[in-house]
């Protein structure tokens, strides 16, 4: 289905980090909506969709001039104190029709005459490898985090069929890692996978976080079951895997696996802002491991 696209005026674009988000200072969306459409996004339970007669997935509102109004908005925030952004928290900012807009990357360039005090930049696409050299620009004030919610092909087939391939996404994030930017593995939401997920991440992750529904969609759950995802963890016969305790599992593989080496964060604690007087993240001292 062809995605209907329209060019919007924004009043703002810098938002404050609220919720989950309550560790940034701002969050940043170049779009509204996300044509990856995934099964579980936690946004089709939010106003912007629900209160749209097109379905998610099918229709990307292009904030045309993100660039002119971060510039701006970016230097009131830094007179107010630190910024850090999280970009992005309600759409893919490298979704496809970035190939295109190059709005995004219009935003990181705005960002280095205007430099932030960190950008984590949240995605599950390839295509920010094409922004590798801002990226790098950055130096240890930007994390490039990858959402790698499983290793298995089968399962993001499944659970999101117009998102990209998993082998894709984490080739994207070594050849980010080669080029010296920091990198996480977002394992968010938590979908089945396999034994052998750590070793895929060990060589490309400096951090690795783990997310479920139950503690990542900002209701419990609740929003999610609304979704009837369930269902799908039926068709793939993966019924055990919908269950708020199956993080436990994976933590502790990857902590076993690999935990000398890359550092394992939960939840919330795995998208804040670099911190180095930060707690230790939840779970690390669990006994089941
Ligand atoms: S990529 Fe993110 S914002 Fe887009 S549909 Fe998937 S979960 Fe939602």
């Amino acid at each position: 289905m062809k995605a209907q696209l329209k060019d919007i005026i924004s009043k703002s674009i810098l938002t404050s980090g609220v919720g989950q988000l309550d560790d940034f200072s701002h969050s940043l969306n170049p779009y509204a909506g996300c044509t990856f459409a995934c099964s579980y996004c936690y946004v089709r339970q939010l106003p912007i969709s629900l209160y749209r007669e097109e379905e998610w997935g099918t229709w990307v509102d292009i904030k045309s001039n993100a660039a002119e109004l971060l510039r701006r908005d970016l230097l009131k925030a830094r007179n107010k104190g630190p910024v850090t952004i999280f970009m992005a928290s309600s759409t893919d900012p490298y979704q496809p029709l970035e190939h295109e807009t190059k709005l995004t990357r219009s935003l990181l360039e705005v960002m280095l005459e205007v430099p932030p005090d960190f950008l984590h930049v949240q995605t599950r696409s390839p295509l920010v490898k094409r922004d590798i050299d801002l990226l790098k620009k950055f130096g240890d004030k930007v994390r490039v985090s990858m959402t790698i919610e499983t290793d298995k092909e089968d399962i993001r087939k499944a659970f999101a069929p117009t998102a990209p391939p998993i082998p894709a996404r984490l080739n994207a994030l070594k050849e980010i890692r080669e080029a010296g930017i920091t990198t996480q593995a977002s394992i968010s939401p938590l979908l089945p996978c396999s034994r052998e997920f750590p070793q895929k991440l060990r060589p490309i992750a400096d951090r690795i976080t783990i997310d479920d529904f139950w503690m990542g969609d900002g209701s419990g759950g609740k929003r999610t079951e609304r979704l009837g995802i369930y269902e799908i963890y039926k068709e793939t016969g993966m019924e055990k895997w919908y269950n708020p305790t199956a993080y436990k599992v994976v933590l502790n593989m990857m902590k076993k696996q690999i935990g000398n080496e890359v550092e394992v964060m939960l939840s919330k604690d795995g998208f804040t802002p670099v911190d180095p007087d930060r707690k230790p993240a939840i779970g690390e001292n669990l006994t089941f491991f």
